[in-house]
């Protein structure tokens, strides 16, 4: 369905974003796979997806942090047809006791890059009368939490641009929205099961269900594979008028 098309998703290298290039490779689109390190084993795995799925992969080293490297990415890239801005980190605290410096950084990544390669992309897709920006937000891109200021505020953000490129786009082939997953099961969730499981004294399975999913009334994590999917069902043309929105996936969070 996507052959010809070239995709570019940043933050790629683990978690959903290397889940929405497996699934945009599946579908027959060509990948750049892309974070800040530039490691042989970030570009091998670029080359196992390309040979694993029959199309073009490479990878391309730019810190998501810093304009110029968001903006030479795409450059660098030749364009894309399909943007999935989708790099993101999290810091925890209290508004009083944030860092400053986490806060400057979580906005620049997970806020002002998804502009900075939107910026460049936008173009490349007029000229061809076609394209596809997707903003990875989040459940905190609709909701908040408590000592998450920076990523909500962050995600919100993301929402309200991915509004506003659909509304600078509408009618040229392009469309622009936002994925809000809720708890995916990447190795960054992950990573908090053993320490949630010792401040909670609960095993594994009871911490999962009753502290990290207790938003979620599914019970169940969102996948990377979902993600994904829905990021190709938006590049469809079933999806032609879908744009300036919000899809959720996070097994009912946003609904209570
Ligand atoms: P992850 O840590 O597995 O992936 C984050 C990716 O971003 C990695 O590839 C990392 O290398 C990259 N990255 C980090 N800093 C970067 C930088 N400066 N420049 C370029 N790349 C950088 O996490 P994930 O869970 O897969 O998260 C991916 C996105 O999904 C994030 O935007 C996150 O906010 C969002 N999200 C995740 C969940 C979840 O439950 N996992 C839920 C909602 C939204």
């Amino acid at each position: 369905m996507l052959a010809g098309k070239t995709a570019v998703i940043t933050g790629s290298n683990s978690g959903i974003g290397l889940g929405v290039a497996e699934e945009l490779a599946r579908a027959g689109a060509d990948v750049v796979l892309n974070s800040f390190t530039d490691r042989a084993e970030d570009h091998d795995l670029a080359a196992d997806l390309g040979r694993r799925h029959g199309v073009k992969a490479r990878y391309i080293a730019a810190d998501m942090s810093k304009a110029e490297d968001c903006r030479a990415l795409i450059e660098t890239a030749g364009g894309c047809d399909i943007l999935v801005n989708n790099a993101g980190i999290q810091h925890v605290a209290p508004v009083d006791e944030f860092p400053v410096e986490k806060w400057n950084l979580i906005l620049a990544i997970n806020l002002s890059s998804a502009f900075h390669t939107a910026a460049v992309a936008l173009p490349f897709m007029r000229a061809k009368g076609w394209g596809r920006v997707v903003n990875i937000a989040s459940a905190h891109g609709l909701t908040a939490s408590p000592f998450k200021s920076a990523y909500i505020a962050a995600k919100h953000g993301v929402v309200g641009l991915s509004k506003t490129i659909a509304l600078e786009t509408a009618g040229q082939g392009i469309t622009c929205n936002a994925i809000c997953p809720g708890y995916v099961l990447t190795p960054l969730v992950e990573a908090q099961i053993p320490d949630q499981m010792k401040v909670h004294g609960m095993d594994r399975e009871t911490v999962i269900r009753e502290v990290m999913l207790q938003r979620q009334p599914s019970r169940q994590f969102a996948t990377t594979e979902q993600i994904g999917g829905t990021v190709v069902y938006l590049c469809s043309p079933h999806a032609d008028q879908v744009t300036g929105t919000t899809i959720s996936v996070d097994g009912g969070w946003t609904a209570l």
